[in-house]
C-alpha cells in the first residue's frame, strides 16, 4: 500500500481500478492475449508500419511541393525510425513474451525508447526524441485506428491516471466510465480541475510522479476533497474508506433538505446562489442542486473538441436553450475567454511565453471582432428567450470595456436594422479578475450593471503564482491578506456605484471562505452545482452580524494561513 498526497481538485472518494493514459490523446488498454493471437498481432503491428509508411511518404510528396525538397528530407528520419530492426524486434519478442495486445507493447517500448534518447549527451540523437515520438503517435494511431473514443475499451468504471489531461479532454469524459481521475501536474483551479467539479468526478491533480508509481489494473482510492490517493489498499484502509464515502452521502443528503429554499440568513439577509457551467448539458445539474441561476456559463467550451468555428445559429441554439431551460433564473453568458490553459484548435494563435498574460479573453475578441460579433449577435438574439445577461472577461481597465461595449452597441444597431427582437434591458458585466480592475473598480462601475469577481484568475495575478502549476500551489491562497483587501474594495466600489457584485471563482463556493464573503456584502455566489446545497445550507445557518464579526477579524490577520485557521473554525461551531 501507498499513499500519495496532491492538491485536492474535486471533492468525493473513488474506489476503482487504475486506467494509465499515454503521454498522447491516446488510452490502451493492456489487453491480454492468447498463444494463438500472436501472428494476428503481428501482422496488425506490420500493417500499422506499412500504413504509417505510406501516410509519411505522402506528406513528404506534398511537402515538397508546397515547401521544397529540403523541408521533405526532414521526414527522412522518420522514414529510418520505421525501419529500426532494434525497436520491431523488442515489439516482437516481448509481445509473445508478455502475451498482452500489441499496440500496449508498442508504446511501452516507446516511453523506453523516447526516454533512453533524451537523456543522451550527443544533441544530434538527442534530436531524435521528437522524430522516434512523432513516428511512434503515427504508429500508435494506426494501431488503434484513428477514431476510436479515447476510453472505448473500458468495461467497468475506472480511474484515469495520467501525467496531465487537457480541459478538453476531461470534457469528453463520461462519468459511466471514469469514476475519477488523478494527474501529475495542475492547480487546484487549473481548468481541468474545474471541469472535473462540474462533471462530478472525484479528482487529485499535482501528484507530481503519479504516473511512475501506478499501473493499469492497481486498486486506487482518490479522496478528491483530501488529495489523497492510495494505491493498493489493504482492506481495512479499504473498508474505511467505504464507510466514509457512505458517510459523505449522508452528509450532502442533509444539504439536499434546503436546496429549494432561498439563500437566506437567520436574521433575513437574501443573497442569490448560482451555478457556473461549461456545458449546457450541465444545466439539469444545475437545477437538481437548487442554483437560482447561472452565475457563468464558460462560452469557450463550446469552442473546443472541434475543428471549425461554432456559427452564429450554433452559439444561438446553446443560449436559447439555456435560456428556456433557467427562465425566469438569469444565466450569465461569459463571452469567449481562450488563452491561458485554454487552447483551441481553430485559430491560430503563436505559442507565447506567458499565455496567462497573453493574448487571451476580451484582448482576442477585441482585435478579432469578426469571431467576438458572432457570439455577441446570439447572446442577443437568444435573450429574448429568458432572461440572458452578458459578462467579458479580462478586463484590464476602462478602455478595454469601453470598446467592448462599443462593439456590443453596433451589434444592437445591426439587429435593430435588421428587424431582430433583443432584450433591450439585458445586464451587461465585467469580470473582475485582473488587479489593475480590481483597484479601479470604482471607475469600472460606471460602464456597467454588475460586476463578477473571478479569483480564480485575480489570485494567480495578485500573488503571482500560476494556477496550474502544483509546484507553486502553497503559494496560491484566496486568503492571503492583499486578495482580500482587493475584494473588499471591489465591492465597497460596486455598491457605491449602485450596482450589484457576483463572484464566479472557486473561492464562491469554499464555505469557511463564504463566511468572509458574505460577511463583506457579496450579492451573488456562483460556484459548481454540487456544492449549492452546501453553500445554502451554510448560508441559512448564520446571521449577518455573525459574518460580518468574521469578516472584520480576518481583515486585521496578517498571513493567508491564519484566515484560513480561523474561518475553518468558525465554520466547524457553525456547523457543528
Ligand atoms: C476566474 O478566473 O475566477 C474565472 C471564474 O474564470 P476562469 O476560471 O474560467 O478563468
Ligand atoms: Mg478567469
Amino acid at each position: 500500500m501507498i499513499k500519495l498526497k496532491g492538491i485536492a481538485a474535486a471533492s468525493g472518494i473513488s474506489i476503482g481500478r487504475a486506467f494509465r493514459v499515454g503521454s498522447e490523446e491516446f488510452i490502451i488498454p493492456k489487453q491480454p492475449i492468447k498463444q494463438e493471437d500472436i501472428p494476428v498481432q503481428i501482422q496488425l503491428f506490420e500493417e500499422a508500419l506499412i500504413q504509417t509508411r505510406r501516410e509519411i511518404i505522402e506528406l513528404q510528396k506534398r511537402i515538397a511541393v508546397d515547401m521544397g525538397q529540403d523541408q521533405a528530407e526532414i521526414f527522412d528520419a522518420h522514414l529510418l525510425v520505421l525501419e529500426d530492426r532494434m525497436l520491431i524486434e523488442e515489439v516482437i519478442s516481448r509481445l509473445k513474451k508478455e502475451l498482452v495486445g500489441v499496440a500496449y507493447i508498442f508504446s511501452e517500448v516507446l516511453k523506453k525508447y523516447i526516454e533512453v534518447f533524451s537523456k543522451i549527451e550527443d544533441e544530434y540523437l538527442k534530436e531524435r526524441t521528437s522524430d522516434i515520438n512523432d513516428v511512434g503517435k503515427r504508429i500508435l494511431r494506426n494501431l488503434l485506428g484513428k477514431k476510436r473514443s479515447l476510453l472505448e475499451d473500458v468495461k467497468d468504471r475506472v480511474v484515469v491516471v495520467a501525467h496531465d489531461i487537457s480541459p478538453s479532454d476531461t470534457a469528453a469524459m463520461h462519468k459511466q466510465k471514469v469514476c475519477a481521475f488523478i494527474t501529475d501536474i495542475g492547480g487546484k483551479t487549473s481548468h481541468t480541475a474545474i471541469m472535473a467539479k462540474s462533471l462530478e468526478i472525484p479528482a487529485v491533480v499535482g501528484l507530481e510522479n503519479a504516473t511512475l508509481k501506478i499501473n493499469t489494473d492497481d486498486m486506487l482510492i482518490v479522496d478528491g476533497g483530501m488529495g489523497i490517493v492510495i494505491i493498493n489498499p489493504d482492506e481495512e484502509i479499504l473498508q474505511a474508506y467505504q464507510q466514509e464515502e457512505q458517510k459523505l452521502k449522508g452528509i450532502t443528503e442533509k444539504f439536499f433538505l434546503v436546496k429549494e429554499l432561498p439563500a437566506v440568513t437567520r436574521d433575513g439577509k437574501q443573497v442569490e446562489i448560482s451555478a457556473n457551467i461549461e456545458l449546457p448539458d450541465e444545466v439539469p445539474s444545475a437545477k437538481l442542486h437548487g442554483a437560482h441561476g447561472i452565475g457563468l456559463y464558460r462560452t469557450e467550451f463550446f469552442y473546443m473538441n472541434r475543428k471549425d468555428q461554432p456559427s452564429e445559429e450554433e452559439h444561438y441554439q446553446a443560449y436559447k436553450y439555456v435560456a428556456e431551460e433557467m427562465s425566469p433564473s438569469p444565466v450569465i453568458i461569459r463571452t469567449l475567454d481562450l488563452g491561458g490553459d485554454k487552447f483551441l484548435s481553430q485559430f491560430e494563435i503563436p505559442k507565447e511565453m506567458q499565455p496567462f498574460l497573453g493574448w487571451r479573453a476580451i484582448r482576442f475578441c477585441l482585435a478579432q471582432p469578426q469571431i467576438f460579433k458572432v457570439q455577441l449577435r446570439a447572446i442577443l438574439r437568444a435573450s429574448v428567450h429568458g432572461k440572458l445577461r452578458l459578462m467579458y472577461p479580462m478586463i484590464s481597465g476602462i478602455e478595454e470595456l469601453k470598446q467592448a461595449n462599443k462593439i456590443l452597441k453596433d451589434v444592437k444597431e445591426e439587429l435593430n436594422k435588421e428587424g431582430i427582437a433583443y432584450d433591450k434591458d439585458i445586464q451587461v458585466g465585467a469580470m473582475i479578475e485582473v488587479p489593475s480592475a480590481a483597484m479601479t473598480a470604482d471607475l469600472l462601475a460606471t460602464e456597467v450593471d454588475f460586476f463578477s469577481i473571478g479569483t480564480n484568475d485575480l489570485i494567480q495575478y495578485s500573488i503571482a503564482v500560476d494556477r496550474t502549476n502544483e509546484k507553486v500551489a502553497y503559494l496560491y491562497e484566496p486568503t492571503h491578506p492583499a486578495v482580500l483587501r482587493m475584494i473588499k474594495n471591489i465591492i465597497d466600489s460596486a455598491h457605491n456605484a449602485g450596482i450589484w457584485v457576483g463572484m464566479c471563482g472557486e473561492m464562491a463556493g469554499e464555505s469557511s471562505l463564504v463566511l468572509i464573503l458574505l460577511g463583506l456584502g457579496l450579492d451573488e455566489f456562483s460556484m459548481p452545482p454540487q456544492v449549492v446545497p452546501e453553500v445554502k445550507y451554510l448560508v441559512r445557518s448564520v446571521t449577518l452580524k455573525q459574518v460580518q464579526d468574521i469578516a472584520k477579524q480576518v481583515l486585521k490577520l496578517a498571513t493567508g494561513k491564519e484566515v484560513e485557521e480561523f474561518c475553518e473554525a468558525r465554520l466547524r461551531e457553525i456547523l457543528k
